[in-house]
Protein backbone atom coordinates (compact mmCIF):
# COMPACT_ATOMS: atom_id res chain seq x y z
CA UNK A 1 0.00 0.00 0.00
CA UNK A 2 1.45 3.12 -0.76
CA UNK A 3 0.57 5.81 2.11
CA UNK A 4 -1.03 8.91 1.49
CA UNK A 5 1.30 10.93 3.93
CA UNK A 6 4.95 9.49 5.38
CA UNK A 7 6.92 11.55 7.72
CA UNK A 8 10.93 11.07 7.35
CA UNK A 9 12.79 10.55 10.17
CA UNK A 10 16.85 9.49 9.92
CA UNK A 11 19.71 8.91 12.10
CA UNK A 12 20.32 12.90 12.19
CA UNK A 13 16.94 13.28 14.08
CA UNK A 14 18.01 10.92 16.28
CA UNK A 15 21.40 11.79 16.66
CA UNK A 16 19.92 15.27 17.72
CA UNK A 17 17.68 14.50 20.14
CA UNK A 18 20.09 12.23 21.84
CA UNK A 19 22.61 15.60 21.46
CA UNK A 20 19.95 17.43 23.84
CA UNK A 21 19.11 15.05 26.20
CA UNK A 22 22.54 14.39 26.92
CA UNK A 23 22.88 18.38 27.76
CA UNK A 24 20.67 17.96 29.89
CA UNK A 25 18.49 21.28 29.30
CA UNK A 26 15.25 19.95 27.20
CA UNK A 27 12.91 22.94 27.70
CA UNK A 28 13.16 25.58 25.77
CA UNK A 29 16.99 27.05 25.36
CA UNK A 30 19.48 27.19 23.02
CA UNK A 31 18.20 24.73 20.10
CA UNK A 32 15.17 26.79 19.80
CA UNK A 33 16.96 30.11 19.43
CA UNK A 34 19.01 28.41 16.81
CA UNK A 35 16.05 26.37 15.03
CA UNK A 36 14.10 30.63 14.68
CA UNK A 37 17.33 31.67 13.67
CA UNK A 38 18.08 29.56 10.45
CA UNK A 39 14.09 29.31 9.84
CA UNK A 40 14.39 32.90 9.21
CA UNK A 41 15.95 33.18 6.00
CA UNK A 42 12.79 31.07 4.49
CA UNK A 43 10.80 33.52 4.81
CA UNK A 44 11.85 36.47 4.00
CA UNK A 45 14.56 37.08 7.58
CA UNK A 46 11.38 37.96 9.44
CA UNK A 47 11.47 37.56 13.05
CA UNK A 48 10.71 33.89 13.83
CA UNK A 49 9.00 33.35 17.12
CA UNK A 50 9.05 29.33 17.98
CA UNK A 51 6.39 27.40 19.92
CA UNK A 52 4.57 23.99 20.59
CA UNK A 53 2.07 24.10 17.70
CA UNK A 54 0.94 25.23 14.59
CA UNK A 55 -2.82 26.08 16.46
CA UNK A 56 -0.68 27.59 19.62
CA UNK A 57 1.56 30.38 16.68
CA UNK A 58 -2.13 30.73 15.37
CA UNK A 59 -3.58 31.68 18.41
CA UNK A 60 -0.25 33.64 19.82
CA UNK A 61 -0.72 35.96 16.71
CA UNK A 62 -3.76 37.37 17.37
CA UNK A 63 -3.54 37.56 20.67
CA UNK A 64 -0.57 39.45 20.07
CA UNK A 65 -1.61 41.86 17.26
CA UNK A 66 -4.90 42.76 19.59
CA UNK A 67 -7.45 40.59 18.18
CA UNK A 68 -10.11 39.88 20.44
CA UNK A 69 -14.25 39.61 21.57
CA UNK A 70 -16.35 41.44 20.13
CA UNK A 71 -13.62 41.46 16.32
CA UNK A 72 -14.37 39.29 13.00
CA UNK A 73 -11.73 37.72 11.12
CA UNK A 74 -12.52 36.50 7.98
CA UNK A 75 -11.49 32.56 7.24
CA UNK A 76 -11.81 29.82 4.70
CA UNK A 77 -14.35 27.36 5.99
CA UNK A 78 -12.19 24.93 3.51
CA UNK A 79 -9.49 24.56 5.91
CA UNK A 80 -8.47 22.50 9.25
CA UNK A 81 -10.60 23.26 12.50
CA UNK A 82 -7.32 24.48 14.05
CA UNK A 83 -8.17 27.97 11.75
CA UNK A 84 -10.96 28.97 12.93
CA UNK A 85 -10.21 27.56 16.38
CA UNK A 86 -7.57 29.70 16.77
CA UNK A 87 -9.66 33.20 16.00
CA UNK A 88 -12.54 31.97 18.49
CA UNK A 89 -10.25 31.15 20.98
CA UNK A 90 -8.77 34.56 21.30
CA UNK A 91 -13.04 35.42 21.96
CA UNK A 92 -13.48 37.00 18.27
CA UNK A 93 -15.46 35.39 15.51
CA UNK A 94 -14.72 33.80 12.64
CA UNK A 95 -16.38 34.77 9.80
CA UNK A 96 -16.38 32.26 6.16
CA UNK A 97 -15.81 33.40 3.16
CA UNK A 98 -16.27 31.05 0.15
CA UNK A 99 -13.22 29.78 -2.15
CA UNK A 100 -12.68 29.61 -5.50
CA UNK A 101 -11.98 26.11 -7.42
CA UNK A 102 -8.68 26.44 -8.73
CA UNK A 103 -6.38 26.57 -5.89
CA UNK A 104 -9.20 25.71 -3.03
CA UNK A 105 -8.24 29.27 -1.47
CA UNK A 106 -10.07 32.23 -0.25
CA UNK A 107 -11.66 34.07 -2.92
CA UNK A 108 -11.12 37.93 -2.87
CA UNK A 109 -14.45 38.69 -3.98
CA UNK A 110 -16.10 36.84 -1.56
CA UNK A 111 -14.12 38.09 1.68
CA UNK A 112 -14.89 41.79 0.11
CA UNK A 113 -18.61 40.58 0.74
CA UNK A 114 -18.16 39.50 4.44
CA UNK A 115 -16.32 42.59 5.27
CA UNK A 116 -18.47 44.57 8.05
CA UNK A 117 -18.07 47.16 10.48
CA UNK A 118 -16.71 44.55 13.24
CA UNK A 119 -14.36 42.99 10.68
CA UNK A 120 -10.39 43.56 12.35
CA UNK A 121 -8.83 40.74 10.23
CA UNK A 122 -8.52 38.03 6.90
CA UNK A 123 -6.45 35.21 7.60
CA UNK A 124 -6.10 33.26 4.55
CA UNK A 125 -4.80 29.61 4.23
CA UNK A 126 -2.07 28.56 1.34
CA UNK A 127 -3.96 25.33 1.64
CA UNK A 128 -2.69 22.02 0.41
CA UNK A 129 0.93 24.22 0.12
CA UNK A 130 -0.45 26.98 -3.11
CA UNK A 131 -0.14 30.59 -1.87
CA UNK A 132 -3.63 32.23 -1.58
CA UNK A 133 -4.56 35.41 -4.09
CA UNK A 134 -2.24 37.70 -2.16
CA UNK A 135 -1.89 40.51 -3.66
CA UNK A 136 -5.45 41.19 -4.09
CA UNK A 137 -6.17 40.25 0.28
CA UNK A 138 -3.51 42.68 0.45
CA UNK A 139 -5.34 45.10 -1.27
CA UNK A 140 -8.57 44.72 0.41
CA UNK A 141 -6.58 45.08 3.84
CA UNK A 142 -4.96 48.99 2.29
CA UNK A 143 -8.68 49.59 1.52
CA UNK A 144 -10.07 49.23 4.42
CA UNK A 145 -7.80 49.46 7.07
CA UNK A 146 -7.57 45.57 8.28
CA UNK A 147 -4.89 43.36 9.29
CA UNK A 148 -3.73 40.71 7.19
CA UNK A 149 -2.68 37.17 8.70
CA UNK A 150 -1.67 34.08 6.95
CA UNK A 151 -2.32 30.35 7.90
CA UNK A 152 0.60 29.11 6.50
CA UNK A 153 0.59 25.60 8.67
CA UNK A 154 0.80 23.45 5.04
CA UNK A 155 3.04 26.16 2.45
CA UNK A 156 6.49 25.76 4.13
CA UNK A 157 8.54 27.43 1.07
CA UNK A 158 6.09 28.29 -1.18
CA UNK A 159 5.34 32.01 -2.34
CA UNK A 160 3.83 34.19 -5.02
CA UNK A 161 5.80 36.56 -6.97
CA UNK A 162 9.31 36.03 -5.01
CA UNK A 163 7.73 36.60 -1.78
CA UNK A 164 7.72 33.69 0.68
CA UNK A 165 4.62 33.21 2.49
CA UNK A 166 4.50 34.07 5.91
CA UNK A 167 6.08 37.25 4.91
CA UNK A 168 2.92 38.83 3.59
CA UNK A 169 1.35 39.47 6.36
CA UNK A 170 1.53 41.06 9.57
CA UNK A 171 1.89 37.66 10.92
CA UNK A 172 2.42 34.51 9.48
CA UNK A 173 2.17 31.08 10.94
CA UNK A 174 3.75 27.54 10.48
CA UNK A 175 3.23 23.99 11.40
CA UNK A 176 5.89 21.70 12.39
CA UNK A 177 2.91 18.67 12.70
CA UNK A 178 4.74 14.72 11.58
CA UNK A 179 2.41 14.77 8.15
CA UNK A 180 3.37 18.65 7.34
CA UNK A 181 6.24 19.25 5.02
CA UNK A 182 8.90 19.15 7.74
CA UNK A 183 8.41 18.30 11.40
CA UNK A 184 9.86 18.92 15.10
CA UNK A 185 7.39 16.03 16.57
CA UNK A 186 4.70 18.62 17.13
CA UNK A 187 5.72 22.51 17.18
CA UNK A 188 5.09 26.20 15.23
CA UNK A 189 6.70 29.10 13.87
CA UNK A 190 5.19 32.73 14.22
CA UNK A 191 6.62 34.97 11.63
CA UNK A 192 6.46 39.17 11.49
CA UNK A 193 8.05 42.00 11.04
CA UNK A 194 6.51 43.79 13.65
CA UNK A 195 8.91 43.88 16.62
CA UNK A 196 5.93 44.92 19.01
CA UNK A 197 4.47 41.81 17.69
CA UNK A 198 7.41 39.73 17.68
CA UNK A 199 8.21 40.60 21.54
CA UNK A 200 4.43 40.22 22.53
CA UNK A 201 4.31 36.75 20.74
CA UNK A 202 7.76 35.84 23.10
CA UNK A 203 6.06 37.23 26.21
CA UNK A 204 2.62 35.44 25.69
CA UNK A 205 4.35 32.03 24.90
CA UNK A 206 5.89 32.25 28.25
CA UNK A 207 3.63 33.55 31.01
CA UNK A 208 4.35 36.96 30.16
CA UNK A 209 7.79 37.31 30.92
CA UNK A 210 10.73 38.04 29.31
CA UNK A 211 12.69 38.20 32.96
CA UNK A 212 12.26 35.58 35.15
CA UNK A 213 9.33 36.68 37.88
CA UNK A 214 8.96 40.14 36.02
CA UNK A 215 5.26 39.12 34.66
CA UNK A 216 4.17 42.02 32.28
CA UNK A 217 0.90 40.53 30.82
CA UNK A 218 -0.86 37.52 31.11
CA UNK A 219 0.73 34.78 29.46
CA UNK A 220 0.61 31.03 28.28
CA UNK A 221 2.82 28.73 28.38
CA UNK A 222 3.27 27.17 24.75
CA UNK A 223 7.16 26.91 24.38
CA UNK A 224 8.90 24.56 22.12
CA UNK A 225 10.95 22.30 23.68
CA UNK A 226 14.92 22.50 22.58
CA UNK A 227 14.16 18.35 22.20
CA UNK A 228 11.61 19.02 19.43
CA UNK A 229 13.49 22.07 17.83
CA UNK A 230 16.53 20.02 17.74
CA UNK A 231 14.73 17.47 14.88
CA UNK A 232 13.24 20.72 13.67
CA UNK A 233 16.75 22.23 13.18
CA UNK A 234 17.55 18.81 10.92
CA UNK A 235 14.70 18.73 9.20
CA UNK A 236 15.01 21.97 8.14
CA UNK A 237 18.14 21.17 6.38
CA UNK A 238 16.50 18.91 4.05
CA UNK A 239 13.39 20.84 3.16
CA UNK A 240 14.32 22.35 0.46
CA UNK A 241 15.40 19.06 -1.11
CA UNK A 242 12.50 17.35 -0.03
CA UNK A 243 10.16 20.47 -1.55
CA UNK A 244 12.18 19.67 -4.96
CA UNK A 245 11.06 16.22 -5.03
CA UNK A 246 6.93 16.81 -4.27
CA UNK A 247 7.99 19.10 -6.82
CA UNK A 248 8.74 16.90 -9.38
CA UNK A 249 6.21 14.23 -8.04
CA UNK A 250 3.55 16.86 -8.90
CA UNK A 251 5.01 17.52 -12.32
CA UNK A 252 4.92 13.90 -12.75
CA UNK A 253 1.22 13.09 -11.80
CA UNK A 254 0.48 16.48 -13.97
CA UNK A 255 1.46 15.37 -16.75
CA UNK A 256 0.00 11.73 -16.52
CA UNK A 257 -3.25 11.73 -14.81
CA UNK A 258 -6.44 11.64 -16.94
CA UNK A 259 -10.34 11.80 -16.08
CA UNK A 260 -9.60 13.91 -12.63
CA UNK A 261 -9.14 17.97 -12.63
CA UNK A 262 -5.34 18.23 -11.62
CA UNK A 263 -4.76 21.41 -9.81
CA UNK A 264 -2.74 24.04 -11.91
CA UNK A 265 -0.67 26.14 -10.23
CA UNK A 266 -1.53 30.24 -10.50
CA UNK A 267 1.17 32.75 -12.26
CA UNK A 268 3.79 33.75 -10.38
CA UNK A 269 3.10 31.20 -7.80
CA UNK A 270 5.69 28.05 -6.28
CA UNK A 271 3.24 25.37 -4.83
CA UNK A 272 4.80 23.34 -2.52
CA UNK A 273 2.50 20.57 -2.56
CA UNK A 274 1.84 19.78 1.22
CA UNK A 275 -1.32 18.01 -0.74
CA UNK A 276 -1.79 17.12 -4.58
CA UNK A 277 -5.46 17.62 -4.55
CA UNK A 278 -7.46 16.53 -7.55
CA UNK A 279 -11.10 17.24 -8.04
CA UNK A 280 -13.63 14.00 -8.72
CA UNK A 281 -16.18 15.42 -10.79
CA UNK A 282 -16.98 12.70 -12.77
CA UNK A 283 -17.57 9.59 -10.28
CA UNK A 284 -18.35 9.82 -6.86
CA UNK A 285 -15.40 10.47 -4.89
CA UNK A 286 -15.57 8.42 -2.01
CA UNK A 287 -16.26 4.97 -4.16
CA UNK A 288 -13.09 6.57 -6.61
CA UNK A 289 -11.18 6.02 -3.55
CA UNK A 290 -12.33 3.02 -1.91
CA UNK A 291 -11.33 1.94 -5.70
CA UNK A 292 -8.12 3.18 -5.34
CA UNK A 293 -7.15 1.87 -1.94
CA UNK A 294 -7.94 -2.17 -3.72
CA UNK A 295 -5.10 -1.05 -6.53
CA UNK A 296 -2.51 -0.32 -3.41
CA UNK A 297 -2.57 3.74 -3.69
CA UNK A 298 -3.67 5.55 -0.41
CA UNK A 299 -5.17 8.57 -0.53
CA UNK A 300 -7.17 11.36 1.70
CA UNK A 301 -10.09 13.84 1.74
CA UNK A 302 -8.88 17.31 3.62
CA UNK A 303 -11.36 17.94 4.51
CA UNK A 304 -15.04 15.96 4.30
CA UNK A 305 -16.83 18.69 6.45
CA UNK A 306 -16.41 22.31 5.77
CA UNK A 307 -15.59 23.89 9.79
CA UNK A 308 -18.67 25.94 10.16
CA UNK A 309 -20.66 22.61 9.85
CA UNK A 310 -18.88 20.66 12.29
CA UNK A 311 -20.61 20.39 15.57
CA UNK A 312 -18.09 22.74 17.42
CA UNK A 313 -19.33 25.47 15.15
CA UNK A 314 -22.75 23.92 13.48
CA UNK A 315 -23.98 26.84 11.69
CA UNK A 316 -25.88 26.45 8.61
CA UNK A 317 -24.07 29.36 5.26
CA UNK A 318 -24.42 29.29 1.81
CA UNK A 319 -20.65 28.79 0.91
CA UNK A 320 -21.51 26.37 -2.44
CA UNK A 321 -17.74 26.39 -3.78
CA UNK A 322 -16.83 24.93 -0.47
CA UNK A 323 -19.84 22.59 -0.16
CA UNK A 324 -18.67 21.55 -3.61
CA UNK A 325 -15.05 21.27 -3.14
CA UNK A 326 -15.61 19.06 -0.27
CA UNK A 327 -17.13 16.14 -2.18
CA UNK A 328 -14.74 16.17 -4.91
CA UNK A 329 -11.51 16.57 -3.29
CA UNK A 330 -9.14 13.80 -3.61
CA UNK A 331 -5.64 13.99 -2.19
CA UNK A 332 -3.06 11.66 -4.03
CA UNK A 333 0.12 10.54 -1.92
CA UNK A 334 3.39 12.87 -3.41
CA UNK A 335 5.62 12.37 -0.51
CA UNK A 336 9.44 12.82 -1.19
CA UNK A 337 9.49 9.37 -0.42
CA UNK A 338 7.61 8.16 -3.47
CA UNK A 339 9.49 6.31 -5.89
CA UNK A 340 9.44 6.24 -9.53
CA UNK A 341 7.42 2.98 -9.44
CA UNK A 342 5.26 4.53 -6.88
CA UNK A 343 4.13 7.43 -9.37
CA UNK A 344 3.42 4.81 -11.72
CA UNK A 345 1.11 2.75 -10.07
CA UNK A 346 -0.94 5.77 -8.95
CA UNK A 347 -1.12 7.01 -12.38
CA UNK A 348 -2.41 4.07 -13.50
CA UNK A 349 -4.05 3.03 -10.69
CA UNK A 350 -6.08 7.03 -11.02
CA UNK A 351 -6.55 6.38 -14.61
CA UNK A 352 -8.31 3.28 -14.73
CA UNK A 353 -10.87 4.12 -11.94
CA UNK A 354 -11.25 7.36 -14.09
CA UNK A 355 -11.94 4.77 -16.93
CA UNK A 356 -14.06 2.12 -15.54
CA UNK A 357 -16.93 4.92 -13.76
CA UNK A 358 -17.92 4.44 -10.47
C1 LIG B 1 -1.93 21.56 10.68
C2 LIG B 1 -2.69 22.82 10.51
C3 LIG B 1 -2.88 23.73 11.57
C4 LIG B 1 -2.52 23.41 13.00
O1 LIG B 1 -1.24 23.01 13.22
P1 LIG B 1 -0.90 22.09 14.49
O2 LIG B 1 0.59 22.10 14.52
O3 LIG B 1 -1.48 20.74 14.21
O4 LIG B 1 -1.51 22.71 15.68
C5 LIG B 1 -3.50 24.92 11.30
N1 LIG B 1 -3.95 25.23 10.08
C6 LIG B 1 -3.83 24.38 9.05
C7 LIG B 1 -4.33 24.79 7.70
C8 LIG B 1 -3.21 23.14 9.22
O5 LIG B 1 -3.11 22.30 8.19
Amino acid sequence: MIPAAQPIIGDDERAAVDRVLLSGMLAQGPEVKAFEDEFSPYVDNRHCIAVNSGTSALHMAFVAAGIRAGDEVIVPSFSFAATANAVRLTGATPVFADIETDHFNLDPAAVEAAISPRTRAIMPVHLYGHPAAMTELQAICQRQNLLLFEDAAQAHLASLHGTKVGAFGVAGSFSFYPTKNMTSGEGGMVTTGCDHIARQVRLLRNQGMERRYENEVIGFNTRMTDLHAAIGRVQLQKLTKWTEQRQANAAFLSSHLSGVVTPPVAAGAVHVYHQYTVRVVDHNRDAFAEQLTKKGVGSGVYYPTPIHRLPSFGLSLDLPVTEQVATQCLSLPVHPSLSQGDLETIVEAVNSVARAGS
